[in-house]
């Protein structure tokens, strides 16, 4: 059985590729245009699992080439589909390029899902579909608000194209995953995230910052109006993450009485602050972090985290990791890269 990984390369990608190499028969097929990657993930995810990988270098916004994938791998029971930019002040700055990339690519691959009947599929959303919210934690029936930014936006229509598409074919199948704040890394310390800029998120930062690339952290403002005065937000592992893929995916080809599309939030359910992400981290590399307490972020929400009863009823996922172990595993991978650069 195959199952196509687009953005395959990526964070999120790549950690879902050695889940199913380490835990299923099926076969990968990866795509990627390493636009924020690299072909060397397909090398590290080979060393972890001791299983080669087939690869395609593919841009998605071009049909034919993404066509072509399809025409050579008729046997694929399942589509993951992470390849999207998702850079948040990104998409604020090059709109066109977000709603471009992140759409077109959506667009060809479900005109390809119907076209060569595969059956089910897994769309890779975000908790920034919800935007400024009131009531906390967050389900999945909380109302959506304006999105905060075109990244976000791109997630909710997303989800509604998925929606509408898997309406009208009676033969497929979706599910809409809203990941929370992933993070983290493989236990083995060889894969992670690589941010190929300066990060904008707080745990590359803070291992970046430890390890000596960068100077010095600046927590995003330390008076909101919660218990420790900086933002909450629910970090969830990597391969939880990777996990609830595959548990999804073995669902929707199992399960014949599974809803057409579900929408379903990814978190543990438990809110950390940005200091106590920080203790976390000095708690679990014994050493002492360089942050200091500066100005707010615009657009940052106070706090958000998830409502996970969902996932748990529907997908029989709950997660294992805490925010030390995500701490713990991001700190390996972020020593890992520095030795061999
Ligand atoms: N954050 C911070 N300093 C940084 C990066 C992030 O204080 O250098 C805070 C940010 O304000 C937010 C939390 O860490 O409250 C998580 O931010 P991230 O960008 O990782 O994820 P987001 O929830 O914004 O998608």
């Amino acid at each position: 059985m195959k199952i196509l990984i687009t953005g395959g390369a990526g964070y999120i990608g790549s950690h879902t590729i050695i889940e199913i190499l380490e835990n299923t028969n099926w076969e990968v097929i990866a795509v990627d245009n390493y636009s924020n990657s690299s072909e060397k993930t397909y090398r590290r995810i080979e060393k972890i699992t001791g299983k080669k990988i087939n690869y395609y270098n593919i841009d998605l916004t071009n049909l034919s080439l993404t066509e072509k994938v399809f025409y050579e791998n008729k046997d694929i029971i399942g589509i993951i589909h992470f390849a999207a930019f998702k850079s948040v002040p990104e998409s604020v700055e090059k709109p066109l390029l977000y709603y471009h990339n992140n759409l077109n690519s959506l667009i060809n691959i479900l005109k390809c899902q119907a076209k060569y009947n595969i059956p089910n599929l897994i769309f890779s959303s975000s908790c920034s579909v919800y935007g400024n919210l009131d009531e906390l934690p967050v389900t999945e029936n909380t109302p959506l608000n304006t999105p905060e930014s075109p990244y976000a936006y791109t997630k909710q229509i997303g989800e509604k194209i998925v929606d509408d598409f898997i309406k009208i074919n009676p033969t497929l199948k979706a599910i809409s995953l809203r990941y929370f704040n992933p993070v983290g890394a493989h236990k083995s310390g060889l894969n992670g995230e690589v941010p190929i800029a300066r990060p904008n998120n707080l745990v590359p930062y803070i291992t970046q910052t430890a390890i000596g690339k960068l100077e010095q952290l600046t927590v995003f403002g330390g008076d909101y109006a919660t218990n420790d005065g900086t933002c909450i937000r629910d970090y969830v592992h990597v391969c939880d993450i990777a996990a609830a893929h595959v548990q999804a995916l073995q669902k929707l080809i199992s399960d014949k009485n599974f809803p057409k599309h579900s929408i379903i939030n990814l978190g543990t359910g438990v809110g950390v602050s940005v200091l106590e992400a920080i203790h976390a981290f000095e708690k679990v590399s014994n050493q002492k972090l360089n942050y200091f307490i500066g100005n707010r972020r615009d657009g940052d929400v106070a706090a958000i985290y998830a409502n996970n009863d969902l996932a748990k009823k529907m997908l029989g996922w709950t997660p294992k990791y805490d925010i030390d172990e995500m701490m713990n595993s991001a700190w390996l991978w972020e020593q890992n890269l520095n030795k061999k650069q």
